[in-house]
């Protein structure tokens, strides 16, 4: 049966983290923010013409990830032995196929590995030297270490380890980035991209590469990223979840949503996330002082921002 074309929705998100209106420059939120809007530009213009929420995610997520403003690819945060790791994951609502990849050190977009290990091996994670070889055997674009270094992303390493005695969480500096879309036939995805938490160590992985944890895609209840304390997020399996409570216990995404961010800040946890329904109902839930967000819409203003109301819906 063909289905009625519905719209499209885009949300993306470029990361939840303890900044404020008074420590975040008005410079460096400004390129944030227009890193946001070419984020959506691109995914839009592919839904607009039709195309698949898959590609719309997972092109919104590669620009991010070439944008040095972002913890994701270039712009990585830096792991406590001064290398950069990163994970990536997507999925796909219409079958609930997904890739991931943890580690990876070498590979430009690791959004285009987590998609290469979805389409092209018989896996869901891959790690490490073996995902970076992996994405090498498939002709998937390297880089050197250089191409994902920033200063700024160096000098919040030496912070870190200047100060031992702080939480290891408190490397939660903002900037990873996910997409969630519908396309025109009702179908949803989720990507999700990062370079994980300042001065991480012994081969930590985060939320963000792993499904049902920071990224899940299910046509019958919606489409998820999240960003935040990863080690919280993984053990709520905050991106299935918020799935499965519509779909099993019929709640609404907004309430889902609501139970979800109550239970990550009852645990300590902190971050945030973007959803869509497969109605293209959108929302945003976080408990920091901001996350960078924003949404368009067939026929509608792309919108941007990082601070304001940390509950919305559209
Ligand atoms: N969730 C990511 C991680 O734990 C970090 C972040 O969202 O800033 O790796």
């Amino acid at each position: 049966m063909t289905k009625v074309r519905t719209g499209w929705t885009l949300a993306i998100h470029g990361g939840a983290g303890s900044m404020t209106p008074e420590t975040l420059a008005a410079d460096e939120a400004e390129r944030a923010l227009a890193g946001l809007r070419a984020a959506l530009d691109a995914g839009g213009a592919m839904l607009e013409a039709g195309g698949a929420a898959l590609d719309a995610v997972a092109i919104a997520v590669r620009v991010l990830e070439d944008d040095p403003a972002f913890n994701a690819g270039r712009g990585s945060v830096f792991t406590w032995d001064g290398h950069i790791e990163c994970d990536a994951a997507i999925m796909d609502g219409r079958d609930r196929r997904a890739g991931a990849v943890a580690g990876v050190t070498a590979t430009r977009h690791p959004i285009d590995a987590a998609r290469a290990v979805m389409e092209r091996s018989p896996h869901v994670l891959l790690s490490a030297a073996g995902a970076d070889a992996f994405s090498a055997e498939q002709g998937l674009e390297q880089a050197p270490p250089d191409w994902f270094a920033t200063p700024a992303r160096r000098r919040q390493l030496d912070e870190i380890k200047a100060r031992p005695d702080l939480p290891f969480d408190s490397g939660m500096k903002y900037g990873t980035v996910g997409a969630v879309a519908m396309d025109a036939t009702g179908h949803v995805a989720a990507a999700t991209s990062t370079g994980g938490l300042t001065a991480k160590r012994w081969g930590r992985i985060g939320d963000s590469a792993l499904i049902g944890a920071g990224t899940y895609a299910d046509d019958r209840a919606g489409a998820v990223s999240c960003t935040g304390s990863g080690e919280h997020f993984i053990r709520l399996a905050v991106a299935h979840e918020l799935t499965a409570r519509r779909r099993l216990v019929g709640e609404t995404l907004g309430q889902a949503a609501d139970a979800l961010i109550a239970e990550l800040s009852a645990l300590g946890g902190k971050g945030g996330f973007i959803a869509v329904s497969p109605q293209g109902d959108a929302l945003w839930r976080f408990n920091t002082p901001g996350m960078f967000r924003g949404l368009a819409r067939d026929g509608g203003e792309a919108t941007v921002a990082v601070f304001g109301e940390p509950v919305g819906t559209a």
